[in-house]
């Protein structure tokens, strides 16, 4: 770690503290504060102020002077595509309506592996671990986020751990084998995302790994930013309204902290987009929490939520701990933007799918036709004025001809563990042991 903590010096990113201010040297693995006060999301402050895309750099990479990167990557990555649709304007009355389309539609430019706004969180990510690090980074996921993380390790031959129940294995399906860098751990059984995420604490616990961090990675909130950069820069001015579906909310963070580096620009409009975020009912945790004009979080019974999240179509959307209280999480986004919750059940999330796929041919997740679906009510209700520039983010899409010309690969578990192994005494010696041959610096 010193010789990271050495070079660190020169990078064009601080990590600070909103509550103490405190401003620190990235060493590419900073979470929380060191300093003890209230829970808080660390921000990024970059030396450049002013929104300046380099049209050297592909996808994402674009965006890098508000990246905290730290580390080049070597394979060539996506990014966000922002484009107008004229049928989906003409069906919803809607002429400034945009689209920021996170997925694959290689016809419109459009090449994230996972097709969702994951890629742009492992990118970030990974591009903020320095190169000589020795750890093996950790990553817990009911899904996307598992699948995304896969391919870019794989890609850039960084040492990961993945561990995912076995219900979102469906996801992990890729065009080229995984570099043997990157080893899948299923969780099988009664087992659900909170134990991924139990098991991976323990693990990140153990010398050489490290734990990702989700939310309060500032790497992956810059990288999902980016969704807006690129908006941004097609539509020539921050948006009235951005509309997106949330499970943890980091997408609705992620967009409010790069629209107020752009405010402080100045190019682009005074005025904060206001965030308009969606749940799949019944599962809305977020909007009954904010609806009932509380910061905390209403409580979540284990046994009913678990009920309401098998019935939601949208499942990425089933966040049972998301970042709603703690300062700079969703609560406060919402606030400073004079934003609101909204809510699609799943008939309305289906129709709005299938309305995607008239107007544009492609076929979108679940999770985007809950915001499709929610911008179409605010529209009927009059909640917005139809004139308004809007921007709806699109994240989980393919277009069908793209995924018959591709040969998927589904991923083979390096480790399956049911839920009586999961705390079997020997479970962290065989977690240790997938790595032990294969990767040198361990
Ligand atoms: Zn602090």
């Amino acid at each position: 770690m010193t010789e990271n903590l050495k070079s660190v010096i020169t990078y064009q990113h601080k990590i600070k503290c909103p509550i103490c201010q405190t401003q620190l040297d990235d060493n590419g693995f900073i979470l929380e504060c060191p300093t003890q006060h209230e829970p808080t999301l660390l921000t990024t402050n970059y030396s450049t102020k002013q929104f300046k895309p380099d049209e050297h750099s592909p996808g994402i990479f674009r965006y890098r002077s508000w990246l905290p990167i730290i580390r080049n990557l070597t394979s060539r990555a996506g990014g966000t595509v922002t484009y107008q649709s004229q049928k989906l304007n003409q069906r919803l009355g809607l002429p400034n309506l945009w689209i920021a389309f996170n997925g694959y539609w290689s016809e419109k430019g459009a090449t994230l592996e996972s097709a969702t706004f994951k890629d742009l969180e492992a990118y970030a990510v990974l591009s903020r671990i320095p190169d000589k690090h020795d750890g093996i980074l950790v990553v817990p996921s009911a899904g996307n986020t598992a699948a995304a993380f896969a391919h870019v390790c794989s890609q850039n031959q960084v040492p990961c751990l993945i561990i995912i129940p076995q219900s979102g294995l469906g996801k992990m399906q890729f065009s080229q084998p995984l570099d043997p860098y990157v080893k899948v751990v299923s969780l099988t059984g009664f087992t659900d995302y909170y134990d991924a995420i139990a098991l991976a604490n323990r693990v990140s616990q153990l010398n050489g790994f490290f734990i990702e961090g989700g939310v309060k990675n500032v790497g992956r909130r810059d990288g999902i930013g980016t969704t807006l950069l690129n908006a941004v820069e097609q539509i020539g001015q921050l948006p009235d309204y951005y509309f997106q579906a949330i499970g943890s909310g980091a997408g609705g963070i992620a967009v409010h902290e790069a629209a107020k580096r752009l405010v402080a620009d100045g190019q682009f409009g005074q005025k904060l987009p206001r965030l308009m975020l969606s749940q799949n009912f019944p599962f809305v945790p977020i909007y009954n929490s904010w609806h009932s004009k509380r910061r905390e979080l209403v409580s979540i019974d284990s046994q009913i939520g678990k009920k309401q999240i098998q019935q939601i179509v949208a499942d990425v959307l089933s966040n049972r701990q998301p970042p709603y209280s703690v300062k700079g999480g969703v609560f406060d986004v919402l606030t400073e933007s004079q934003g609101d919750m909204l809510i699609a059940n799943n008939l309305q999330t289906i129709r709005a799918i299938e309305l995607f796929k008239e107007t544009e041919g492609v076929h979108i997740e679940p999770a985007a036709g809950v915001a499709l679906a929610t911008l179409h009510k605010a529209v009927t209700d009059e909640q917005i004025d139809r004139t308004a520039i809007i921007l709806l983010h699109i994240t989980g899409g393919r277009w069908h001809q793209d995924q018959l010309n591709q040969r998927f690969i589904p991923v083979e578990p390096s480790l399956c563990l049911d839920e009586q192994a999961l705390f079997a005494p020997e479970t962290l010696e065989k977690v240790i042991g997938l790595f032990g041959s294969t990767i040198k610096s361990c």
